[in-house]
């Protein structure tokens, strides 16, 4: 084959590959030039993964009637004037190479109409050519709309993906793009349908609830720092909420997605202590650095950039998810006030009572119970097996660690258990906690009603008897089983297995009692009884612990959900960093 010249399509079609590489990057570059031109709403809809068509509209200010071609013509920009601005880019757009390129590989029709113009225009090109141009009524702002993508690059249409996972794609980047622009309003449609949403408020916490759910919102801590010219804010997951990929970890920098395998291992590294290796948080940061400060200009796609000072940028954003975290656990953590220090002069010799009940409650149960069964079917995936003898039915899947591992040094005022992990000292509510781990596991294992072999009866005053009937379905989905009795009395022939103490008519009086003292909603009755059950169950302040005991109970707060806070909203425990510790103590 002798040498040629390559015609300019095929030249353009070359170019396009970089820039466009699949249905994402069109949705990409058409959003980025409507945030450019000051669009407050942005319109994408998408049918068939965007192979089909693709379409922006947006009320920005429009392109003037006489350059909307020149828009579509390679290195046109409105946006970069000399090489000096390439040191300071401020838009998202300036490479004047996104319009030529999808043009080249499909079919684009534009309609726009500046703000300061009485007529619209507009202009359809199939595969570069121009195929016609009008004059056209049209509200100030500019619709695109790409078809048939890639018709005329046969190649790249072999070798796009499913169009779920075209589909899915778009529906991150709409996302990630509503998140650093959270004053826009974004709506996203598939094929007529609606998926997502963002109201336009400013809010960034709006648009991550849109985009995440609520549930995940609320495990999330807000972060803002300010260091040295670079802000980092946004959000970051509670140890409570992890997942097993980096995936869910979303960073901006001056507003542009990207994917920084630094920055996101900095982030991963300010859960040191907090997370295990294999355990990665949910996050949305914004970092924020001056334009000078950082190089965007690395690749077409512009996913990558190139920070001035790594090393700075690295630090700010560690410091900043590490700051949240830990102020958090203390938020939580700080709670509780210390009790006096009055030793028993029994610790370690004596063997209190309770001691047997503790072992129940805290070490393995007899037979598994359903819910244990159907956890025993579940793939092991993802869960870790150290620790086999943590209590969830022999061979059950462990729930997933939300601390670090603690090793229980000692107690206390007979009320506190002082335990050390990777990250420095932990003091332990063994109250609180407790109540913790009894909450988490009665809500995962359902009630459990012990029968009582002398069937008790209760006597309570004529309005307290209206409020426990009121109430039964609630006492019995909890673990008794209560029935009107004549007048005011009512029999018990069950009560929840957890509960400690024999006196169940003494129980059962408190909990009316309290019930009238709190009225709680109808709907919140049921919770309110199991918190009360909780309570009364949990290891008391004051109580003396053994090693055995400390150290069962603090396995278990390592996996519970909450770790942190009591069914209550108190707090379980107080940390203090090894960093923390080094400075008290002037090191
Ligand atoms: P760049 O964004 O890098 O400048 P593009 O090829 O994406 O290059 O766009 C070329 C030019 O077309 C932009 O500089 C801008 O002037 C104009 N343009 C593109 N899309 C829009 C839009 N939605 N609203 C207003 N002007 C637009
Ligand atoms: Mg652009």
């Amino acid at each position: 084959m002798g040498i040629e010249v390559l015609p300019d399509h095929v030249v353009a079609q070359i170019a396009a590959g970089e820039v466009v590489e699949r249905p994402a990057s069109v949705v990409k570059e058409l959003i980025e030039n409507a945030i450019d031109a000051g669009a407050t709403t942005i319109h994408v809809s998408v049918n068939e993964g965007g192979q089909r068509l693709i379409r922006v509209s947006d009320d920005g200010d429009g392109i003037h009637s006489q350059e909307v071609e020149l828009a579509f013509s390679r290195h046109a920009t409105s946006k970069l004037r000399s090489h000096d601005d390439l040191q300071r880019i401020a838009t998202l757009g300036f490479r004047g190479e996104a319009l030529f390129s999808i043009a080249s590989v499909s079919r684009v029709t534009v309609t726009t109409r500046h703000r300061d113009e009485q007529t619209g225009t507009r202009l359809r090109l199939e595969g570069s050519a121009l195929a016609g141009k009008q004059a056209i009524g049209a509200p100030s702002g500019t619709i695109i709309t790409v078809e048939n993508l890639f018709y005329n690059v046969p190649a790249r249409l072999k070798f796009l993906k499913k169009v779920t996972t075209e589909r899915k794609q778009i529906t991150a980047l709409v996302t990630h793009l509503a998140m650093a622009y959270p004053h826009i309003r974004f709506i996203l449609e598939h094929d007529g349908r609606e998926v997502f949403r963002a109201s336009g408020s400013g809010q960034l916490a709006d648009v991550v609830v849109k985009a995440m759910g609520l549930d995940v919102f609320k495990s999330l801590i807000e972060v803002y720092s300010e260091h040295s010219g670079i802000t980092v804010h946004g959000y970051t997951s509670q140890p409570s909420l992890v997942r097993s990929d980096r995936g869910r970890i979303t960073l901006f920098v001056n507003g542009r997605a990207v994917q920084d395998s630094h920055l996101t291992y900095a982030i991963t590294q300010a859960y040191q202590g907090f997370l295990e290796t294999s355990q990665y948080p949910v996050a949305v940061l914004m970092v924020h650095v001056p334009p000078e400060e950082v190089d965007v200009n690395v690749h077409p796609t512009k996913a990558e950039v190139r920070f001035r000072d790594n090393n700075q940028v690295f630090t700010a954003v560690q410091r900043a998810v590490r700051e949240a975290l830990v102020e958090d656990a203390n938020r939580r953590g700080t709670g509780g006030h210390f009790a006096p220090l009055d030793y028993p002069r029994t610790a370690g010799l004596y063997e209190p009572p309770w001691t047997r009940q503790m072992g129940m409650a805290l070490d393995t149960e007899s037979s598994p119970t359903a819910y244990e069964r159907g956890a025993l079917a579940q793939p092991h995936s993802n869960h870790e097996r150290e620790d086999e003898s943590i209590p969830y039915g022999p061979g059950a899947p462990l729930k997933p660690r939300t601390l670090p591992v603690l090793r229980v040094v000692g107690q206390v005022g007979a009320s506190y258990i002082v335990a050390e992990g990777p990250a420095g000292l932990y003091l332990i509510d063994q109250h609180a906690a407790h109540q913790r781990v009894l909450y988490e596991q009665f809500l995962e294992r359902g009630e459990r009603p012990k029968p009582i072999n002398d069937v008790v009866t209760v006597e309570l005053s004529a309005t307290r008897a209206r409020l426990l009937e009121t109430h039964l379905q609630e006492f019995m989905a909890v673990g008794f089983s209560v029935e009107p009795f004549g007048p005011h009395t009512f029999v018990v022939r069950a009560a929840p297995a957890l509960l400690p103490t024999p006196d169940v008519a003494q129980i059962i009086t408190e909990l009316v009692d309290e019930l009238a003292q709190k009225r709680p909603a109808k709907g919140d009755v049921e919770e309110f009884l199991i918190r009360q059950i909780v309570r009364r169950s949990a290891v008391k302040v004051g109580q003396i612990l053994n090693h055995e005991e400390m150290q069962g109970l603090v396995r278990q707060l390592e996996r519970s959900q909450n770790p942190l806070t009591s069914p209550e909203g108190r707090s379980t425990l107080l940390h203090m960093s090894g960093d923390q510790l080094a400075r008290e103590f002037g090191r």
